[in-house]
């Protein structure tokens, strides 16, 4: 039935269901001598970065990242940020501004603000929002450098009004030597980088290095299974954002998309290889245009072969019966990325509900969204989207409830409360609200 077929599509879009579930329980590496799960290296890894601070964050990046630093090298100095941003091409940096000033832009206009309402008896009830004071933001950097996630992890951080960013990014070429990265965190006005990844460096956030490294009140941003697991494992010592997995797109297409422009949204998704395309149209034709147009491309790519083989693996045509099919399908994918690239776009939208960032029409393909928009790119994937939302401003407040009843109010509601509080049998709760009316 619709169910398995379902399921079974939700297994081609997320190979490895859920990252933290599956991914983590498979055998794997044998860093520590033994052959362990990636759960319990990363277990391992955070009970010594909390036990032993700053010395084991440097044992394994060594023992992972190949990198030999001493505590002192742990925190990137300020001149050297200073020297990657002097050194770096006015141009990109320029960009960097004027992507930093759209997320600000955006982030800013979303902002949940106070708000008040006054109570029948003369008092008040509010909820105000306040920034986290401390927010530490991971930065891949094993197989390639990316300075977008720290603009859209960092800046609509800085929209909320978080005072202290701490990035965390590999001790690699890509990681924390990366020049552009550094760069671009010059930029933006990011002065705590540190050299380490994976789940040390969140351990290192969540528990605190000491002067070093004040522990954080928040962990952000993408990374591989282990940075993914490590954040669950200390949720809770500390908020995070989400739980990642490999990227996704569903592209809707029908006979008003141009083949070409279908074939190339489904090739960048599969460029991150691993990255699962599904294309879903009611116009079969469309299909058999769009192979030949991802063969064609895929030709002319610089990573055609990985986005190939990502392809054949994850990739998929639907064809379904109408566009309400199309929405139904889409809405239980829950994809992380969503484009409706038929005519009408804003009229199927309205037919689903799950997806972690949509894009509408021919002008916004996916790498809008990833680079310059606004919204974040740090997006639920693997039908998590069900349930959770991409990474925004609001993410970094928390909200306190105020409450400020006059006389009038309590007298007009002591009866009630009384009642309950007895019910609970918490007389001292009752008593607190009558004796205050005398
Ligand atoms: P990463 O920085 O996430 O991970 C590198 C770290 O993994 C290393 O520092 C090391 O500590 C740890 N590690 C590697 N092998 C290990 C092992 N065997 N045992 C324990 N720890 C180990 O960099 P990455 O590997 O390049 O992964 C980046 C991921 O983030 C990719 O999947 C990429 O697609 C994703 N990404 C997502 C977004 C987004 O916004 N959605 C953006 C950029 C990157």
């Amino acid at each position: 039935g619709a169910a398995a077929a379902i399921d079974e599509l939700r297994q081609r879009l997320a190979p490895e269901g859920n990252v933290v579930s599956e991914a983590g329980r498979r055998k794997t590496i044998e860093v520590f001598g033994e052959p362990l799960t990636p759960v319990q290296v990363v277990e391992r890894i955070c009970r010594e970065v909390r036990e032993q601070g700053v010395d084991a964050v440097l044992e394994y990046s060594a023992k992972l990242d190949g990198a030999e630093l001493t505590a002192d090298q742990l925190r990137v100095p300020a001149e050297e940020l200073k020297a990657a941003h002097a050194a770096a091409d006015p141009e990109f940096l320029a960009t960097v501004q004027r992507i930093r000033e759209n997320i600000l832009r955006f982030q800013t206009a979303i902002l949940h603000s106070d708000v008040e309402i006054p109570t029948p008896g003369g008092g008040f009830l509010r909820q105000r929002y306040l920034p986290l004071a401390r927010v530490g933001i991971c930065v891949p950097g094993g197989a390639a450098a990316y300075p977008s996630t720290v603009l859209m992890t960092a800046v609509p951080a800085q929209a909320a009004g978080v005072q202290e960013l701490a990035v965390v990014a590999p001790p690699t070429k890509f990681g924390s030597y990366n020049q552009d990265l550094l760069a671009t965190c010059h930029e933006i006005g990011v002065t705590e980088v540190y050299r380490a990844g994976g789940a040390q460096a969140v351990a290192a956030m969540a528990y605190g290095l000491g002067d070093r490294l004040p522990q954080v009140d928040m962990i952000v941003g993408p990374g591989n299974l282990f940075v993914a697991l490590a954040k669950k494992h200390v949720y809770g010592e500390v908020d995070i954002d989400s739980i990642a997995g490999p990227s996704e797109v569903i592209v809707i297409a029908d006979e008003n998309t141009p083949p070409e422009h279908a074939a190339a949204d489904l090739i960048a998704q599969a460029e991150h290889a691993p990255g699962s395309a599904v294309l879903i149209t009611w116009h079969e034709p469309l299909v058999a245009e769009v192979n030949v147009a991802v063969r064609q491309q895929l030709e002319e790519l610089e990573r055609g072969d990985l986005a190939r083989q990502s392809l054949e693996e994850f990739g998929a045509f639907i064809i379904v019966n109408d566009r309400d099919h199309a929405a139904q399908i889409a809405d239980l994918l829950a994809t992380e990325h969503l484009h409706i690239a038929c005519a009408e776009p804003e009229e199927l939208l309205a037919k689903i509900r799950c997806a972690g960032a949509v894009f509408l029409g021919p002008h916004s393909p996916v790498p809008v969204g990833d680079y310059a928009a606004g919204p974040s790119h740090v997006l639920p994937t693997g039908s998590t989207a069900r349930f959770a939302s991409g990474l925004s401003s609001n993410d970094f407040l928390r909200s306190n409830s105020v409450i400020s009843w006059s006389e009038q109010d309590l007298k007009q509601n002591a009866e009630d409360i009384v009642r309950i509080a007895e019910k609970e049998g918490l007389t001292a709760h009752a008593a607190t609200v009558t004796r205050r009316l005398g």
